[in-house]
């Protein structure tokens, strides 16, 4: 790592600047407890570092237009606690307050950790869920994509090599909606997900009837995966024990996951069935209370 040069812009003109200057060689450096250890384990060798942390810009959580409004530099922690994220999104506080240890959210940031895109992360699960969109800079302009076309495949993202992920919008959730996340950590409480899912379910005006359900599964295959078919089959239907169970068996066909120290792809593969059940009940138990 001794020859890597290192930049710190105080604006985004700046990062662009740095991003032609150094081209292929740079890597953009957030909270770095991704990136640092890919550096370590010389999985990665960039030959420049452009530090993100001046940039002011890119920082804080607010409320804009309706949405909520991610800075890429707001670190997970600023997300867990913000009183704003918790009364427009409880889901993405309750999401983020799931990852690591908070020695690892005071540093490792929104734009990072989507960035990073290793698909055991659990922000990206919940993001999905709530139809977050991901806004993308470069001196050229601004774009905007829907988050499920953020993640292409295993560590892999849409972001172009000028680009610098700025913000993320996320639209608030449903007030008859309840929603959760669950992560399943047979191990250490510290630990990446063996299965994590993102559940949904918005009840009609009659409080019986199933309006929208969206699912989202994490850890069980290259990217994020939406349950789509799972939620079709509870759309317009009332959500019964017996519906939820025969939904939550749709994700069997869906998810892809792979055989390692967190469990086999087999056992994965049922428990993902199990939480994305857990996931729709515990959901619908909110919806029902109020409690979002
Ligand atoms: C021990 C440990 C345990 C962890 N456990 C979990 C867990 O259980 N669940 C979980 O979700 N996460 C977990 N994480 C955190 C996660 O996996 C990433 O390390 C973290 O989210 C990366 O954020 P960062 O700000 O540190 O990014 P960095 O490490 O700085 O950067 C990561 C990547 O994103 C790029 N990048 C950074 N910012 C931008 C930007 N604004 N625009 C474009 N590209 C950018 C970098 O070039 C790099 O490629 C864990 C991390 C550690 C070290």
């Amino acid at each position: 790592m001794s020859d890597v040069q290192y930049a710190e812009p105080d604006n985004l003109a700046g990062v662009f600047d740095a991003l032609e200057r150094y081209g292929e060689e740079a890597r953009l450096l957030a909270g770095g407890t991704g990136l640092v250890n890919l550096m370590k384990q010389r999985l990665v060798q960039p030959g420049a570092l452009i530090g993100l942390r001046r940039i002011e810009a890119l920082r804080g959580v607010s409320r804009q237009d309706g949405a909520l409004r991610l800075g890429a530099m707001a670190t997970h922690r600023e997300v867990e606690t913000s009183e704003v994220v918790r009364a427009a999104a409880p889901l993405l506080a309750e999401t983020y307050r799931q990852v690591a240890t908070v020695r690892i959210r005071n540093v490792a940031t929104v734009g990072g950790g989507l960035a990073h895109a290793d698909p055991s992360q659990d922000p990206p699960v919940a993001l999905v869920v709530l139809r977050a969109r991901v806004v993308l800079t470069s001196k050229d302009g601004t774009r905007e994509i829907p988050i499920e076309e953020f993640f292409t495949d295993y560590y892999e993202t849409a972001i172009a090599p000028d680009e610098v992920l700025t913000q993320v919008l996320v639209p608030p959730q449903p007030a008859q909606a309840g929603a959760v996340y669950l992560k399943f950590l047979p191990r250490t409480a510290d630990d990446y997900a063996t299965v994590a899912v993102a559940a949904l379910v918005e009840l009609a005006a009659d409080g019986e009837t199933c309006r929208d359900a969206r699912i989202a599964l994490g850890a069980v295959g290259s990217t994020v995966l939406q349950a789509t078919a799972a939620a079709a089959a509870l759309r317009g239907q009332r959500p019964t024990p017996e519906a939820l169970r025969e939904a939550a068996e749709q994700v069997r066909a869906l998810v892809d996951p792979v055989d390692d120290y967190r469990g086999s792809a087999a056992y994965k593969r049922d428990m993902a069935v199990v939480f994305t059940r857990r996931a729709l009940e515990q959901a619908l138990a909110r919806a029902r209370d109020g409690a979002r």
